[in-house]
């Protein structure tokens, strides 16, 4: 997702724009936006959190997503439109 903003192209993923969006506040500088569900796909703002890189790592190790096995993308986007 990218938009123009003083001559300079703007790019945001999906689900930053979404958290965004449904918190109507801005992400602070150096913070991820994390998944509960583990799809990097996923725009659910309810599926979505906050984190620092550390984190995000600590997360996914958890959750065992470096072992492998990763499912398919879903995307949740129906969650998003008001
Ligand atoms: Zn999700």
């Amino acid at each position: 997702m990218g938009w123009r903003e003083n001559n300079k192209i703007v790019t945001i993923t999906a689900h930053r724009f979404a958290w965004e969006y449904y918190n109507k506040d801005k992400i602070p500088q150096g913070l991820l936006i994390c998944h509960h569900c583990d799809n990097p796909l996923c725009v659910n703002p309810s599926h979505l959190f906050l984190g620092t890189a550390k984190d995000n790592i600590q997360d996914c190790m958890q959750k065992g997503r470096f072992k492998g096995g990763r499912k398919k993308p879903k995307i949740h986007v129906e969650h998003v439109i008001p």
